[in-house]
C-alpha cells in the first residue's frame, strides 16, 4: 500500500523550503551491498529530467565533474587494488587520488566514504583528454564492469540517497546542474543504474509509484 508522508516530519533532514510528496514503498530494499537501505522516494525524480546521456552531451563541459567525488569504502578498496595499473593509465599518482577526508557513513557500502581530490577545474579522474571520467575509461580498456570502480553515488548521479528516502541531489533542488530539464526524468534516465543496484522489485514498485504519482 503506497502512502504519501507530509514534509513536516522530515524538515530537518533536507530543510525542505517547498512541499515535497515522499511516498513510503512497501518494504525496505537494500542495495546489492547491503546498504543504503531504501524505504521511501522523493517524487521529484518522476518530475525533473536531466540530459542522461552525458557523452553526448554538447554543451556542459562535464560540468558536474568539477568538484570531486564521494567514494564509498567499498569502492575505494578495489580502486586501491587496481592502483599500480591505474597509475600508469591516468600518468597520476595514487597520493593525489583523494583529499584524506574521510567521512563515517552507516549508509555508504563499506562505512564510509573518501573523497577526490579536484584539480585544474575537476575530479582529478576527469579524463581531459576526452570526456567523462578516467576510472570508466580504464573499466572500458581494461573489460572490468565500471561498478566495479566506480562509487554508488557517482553512478546514480543527479539521484542520490539520505536517510532512506531515494530522491534528487541537491544541484537538482538548487537548480544549479547545468542539463537540469533536458531529456528524460531522472527516474527513467537511471533506472537502469537503480535496478543494478536495488533488483528488480525495486524498479516495478518505483514504476507504479511513478504511475501512482502521475495519475494525483
Ligand atoms: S549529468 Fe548533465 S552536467 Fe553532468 S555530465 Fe551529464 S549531461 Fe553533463
Amino acid at each position: 500500500m503506497l502512502t504519501r508522508l507530509d514534509c513536516d516530519g522530515l524538515q530537518s533532514a533536507r530543510e525542505c523550503a517547498v512541499v515535497t510528496e515522499i511516498v513510503a514503498l512497501p518494504r525496505p530494499f537494500g542495495s546489492r551491498y547491503g546498504v543504503p537501505v531504501i524505504s521511501c522516494v522523493d517524487a521529484t525524480i518522476f518530475h525533473r529530467a536531466y540530459f542522461t546521456h552525458c557523452l553526448q552531451c554538447t554543451f556542459c563541459h562535464d560540468w558536474c565533474c568539477q568538484y570531486g567525488v564521494d567514494v564509498d569504502m567499498y569502492h575505494y578498496q578495489r580502486i586501491q587494488r587496481h592502483a599500480d595499473r591505474l597509475e600508469v593509465f591516468t600518468g597520476i599518482r595514487r597520493e593525489h587520488w583523494f583529499t584524506g577526508e574521510y567521512e563515517e557513513d552507516p549508509q555508504a557500502p563499506g562505512g564510509g566514504s573518501m573523497r577526490t581530490s579536484a584539480m585544474d577545474g575537476g575530479c582529478v579522474f576527469l579524463n581531459r583528454k576526452g570526456r567523462g571520467c578516467l576510472l570508466h575509461v580504464f573499466c572500458l580498456e581494461e573489460g572490468i564492469d565500471y561498478h566495479e570502480l566506480k562509487s554508488m553515488v557517482d553512478c546514480l548521479f543527479p539521484i542520490t540517497f539520505y536517510e532512506e528516502i531515494l530522491g534528487p541531489a541537491d544541484e537538482v533542488d538548487d537548480a544549479s546542474l547545468v542539463c537540469l530539464d533536458t531529456g528524460p526524468t531522472l527516474y527513467r534516465g537511471l533506472r537502469g543504474e537503480l535496478e543494478y543496484y536495488f533488483g528488480g522489485e525495486f524498479v516495478r514498485t518505483l514504476d507504479e509509484t511513478e504511475a501512482h504519482v502521475a495519475r494525483s
